[in-house]
């Protein structure tokens, strides 16, 4: 029986990717031993490390401005991160449209002023505001926005713009590599891997050289300072070799496929097929504003709890996976990254339409 695994994260990788690196484990490239058992300053893993780079760097278009850096510390490190560099006791915006946006704020009342600039917490976060509503600050430090709401299940359909001469930041842990976006619109974006790249153990940081350089160097710790990775090529200390290994073989396969713009098509049409189909049902609903669904996390809710939790049991059965919504909010979630073919989405919809004839 084949099995599609709708996990929110860490999440189903590319089989040939999984295949590859399966090939690779004891033997990598004919020298005796498996990547992650060799030296990150030796002769066959820089090559690795610079070809994940290399790929990124062509997938979404990156100029030389920007450094592309790879961390540990996951996304969540991030939060705190990025407002201990660029945040420096001035203000800075917030949009708060889902549990990540939340916890991304709060860490950055540590080290300066937050502005919410919107919220849709009261509203259990089934839409993203309108950009036109924001009470932007001026001469913010930066202006920080959660591009997929990997929990809510929202997502911008287009980026926002950026306030004039305010950097603005994203997490795109949920939905990088999944739809073209303008690079140049941004100051900075990351995203732990373990969605769209690869496994956990490393977050993917994209900054502008200029905005790195504003860290006060005597007020932050040198493994948290950005430009300790940029001077040092992602190794000051040893880096999380198979994680970006993984990495590497995630972005040579979306390469293969046709890059971004490709995987955008089909992660469109993925959404479309389910969606579509929950349109149609008054059995399934879904929460969120039809402007805001994202396309990456679908989430939705039979008619009851106890319905849910007989649904995700009887997916499992069926070779459907990890269909459990956060359990901040319950319900059921299916997260259809880059890796999870059509055949996948067709299957869900298939059972979720068995589902509903026996239950109704
Ligand atoms: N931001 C978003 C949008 C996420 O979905 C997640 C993880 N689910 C995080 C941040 C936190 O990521 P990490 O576990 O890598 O810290």
């Amino acid at each position: 029986m084949a099995v599609y695994n709708f996990a929110a994260g860490p999440a189903m990788l590319p089989k040939k990717v999984m295949e590859r690196a399966q090939a690779e484990f004891t033997n990598y490239q004919n020298c005796g031993s498996g990547i992650m058992e060799l030296s990150h300053r030796g002769k066959l893993f820089q090559p690795v490390i610079d070809r994940a780079e290399a790929n990124i760097r062509e997938l979404l278009n990156i100029s030389d401005d920007y450094a592309v850096l790879f961390i540990q510390g996951g996304a969540s490190m991030q939060f705190c991160m990025l407002a201990m560099n660029l945040l420096n006791g001035g203000t800075a915006d917030y949009v708060d449209t889902g549990v990540w946006s939340n916890k991304a704020a709060k860490e950055a009342k540590l080290f300066g002023n937050v502005n919410i600039v919107a919220s849709s917490r009261e509203a259990k976060y089934d839409h993203i505001p309108a950009a036109d509503t924001w009470k932007r600050t001026a001469d913010a430090a930066y202006m920080h926005i959660t591009s997929n709401n990997t929990v809510a299940g929202s997502q911008y359909q287009v980026m926002p713009t950026p306030t004039p001469g305010v950097p603005m930041i994203a997490d795109m842990s949920s939905d990088i590599m999944s739809r073209v976006f303008n690079v140049n619109d941004f100051g900075m974006f990351y995203a732990g891997a373990q969605k769209n790249l690869g496994p956990s153990g490393v977050a993917l940081v994209v900054i502008r050289k200029d905005l790195a350089a504003r860290t006060v160097e005597e007020k932050v710790p040198t493994m948290l300072r950005y430009s300790t990775y940029i001077e040092n090529g992602s190794m000051f200390n040893t880096p999380p070799t198979f994680a970006i290994y993984m990495l590497a073989l995630v972005t040579d396969w979306l390469k293969e496929l046709g890059g971004v713009a490709a995987i955008e098509k089909i992660n469109n049409e993925k959404a479309k097929y389910l969606y579509d189909f929950l349109d149609t049902s008054d059995f399934y609903k879904t929460p969120v504003a039809k402007a805001d669904r994202s396309r990456m996390n679908v989430v939705f809710r039979t008619p009851s709890e106890e319905l849910d939790a007989a649904f995700v049991a009887e997916a499992k059965k069926n070779g459907l996976t990890d269909l459990k919504g956060h359990r901040l909010v319950g319900g059921c979630r299916a997260s259809i990254y880059n890796a999870m073919p059509m055949e996948g989405v067709q299957a869900l919809v298939e059972f979720m339409k068995k589902f509903e004839l026996a239950n109704k």
